[in-house]
């Protein structure tokens, strides 16, 4: 029996998106195994919060450009203003346990029916986007999967590749045997697709089923919780509109 997967990423302090994103989960029973493709902390106001979380959920998780940034693995030259201060005041929250945990995490999962990344699994440490066609086919180079996940854009697509290459985003796909895609899953804690609802992906591996699931949940709490830590306004208010 192939697994059946729960996939998600960019969670970034957000508990309440976590909360209910995991909740949809346990709700899907026949879910086998769960991965976590990184950047928990960062923007958010509850990052030991949600780091204490998935480490309870047992999932897989790869590391993310701002769990490398919150540990020290990464300047704040990357970032801008906005993900910069946020990620100030993330490493202050942040206790020893929390820091040793991200520390330790892998930039890369693998098992017989996928491989995950946070970016690209080009030079994963460098956490390039997968966008374009041409940052598509250079990952689909680098591996011999037929599923590979990513997520770091915060908008959830699917790369098919089938001989020419497609991009689409359908909520639903059957992926034809011979076919193979690339799937950004999107982002729990700060989707940016225009769609503020928390966003996470089912992979069926025995039937090469890939669905985007989309869960609505208390956005305003999350951004209440944002202003009241002091964090950059803007931060709450694009929580609201998804962007
Ligand atoms: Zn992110």
């Amino acid at each position: 029996m192939m697994p059946r997967y729960a996939i998600f990423s960019d969670v970034h302090g957000n508990i309440d998106a976590l909360d209910a994103v995991l909740e949809d989960i346990e709700k899907k029973d026949a879910v086998d195994k769960m991965i976590c493709l990184g950047d928990l902390v960062g923007y958010g106001a509850r990052p030991v919060e949600c780091v204490r979380r998935i480490r309870q959920a047992k999932c897989e998780v790869v590391v993310g450009n701002h769990d490398y940034a919150a540990v020290g693995k990464m300047s704040l030259y990357f970032f801008n203003e906005l993900a910069s201060e946020a990620m100030l005041w993330t490493r202050e929250q942040l206790g020893k346990e929390e820091t040793a945990f991200l520390d330790a995490l892998p930039l890369v999962y693998e098992d017989e029916n996928m491989v995950a990344v946070h970016g690209t699994l080009v030079e994963p440490e460098s956490f390039g986007y997968v966008l374009s066609d041409v940052d598509a086919v250079r990952l689909f180079a680098t591996t011999e999967k037929d599923f590979c996940f990513t997520g770091h854009s915060h908008f959830p697509c699917v790369f098919i590749y089938d001989g020419g290459l497609h991009l689409t985003r359908d909520s639903r796909i059957v992926v034809p045997e011979g076919a193979r895609v690339i799937v950004n899953v999107g982002s729990v804690g700060q989707p940016r697709d225009g769609d503020p609802r928390a966003c996470y992906v089912i992979f069926d591996s025995d039937n090469r089923l890939v669905e985007t699931v989309r869960v609505a949940y208390d956005v305003e709490a999350a951004a209440a919780k944002i202003r009241e830590a002091g964090l950059p306004p803007a931060l709450a208010e694009r929580l609201l509109v998804g962007m």
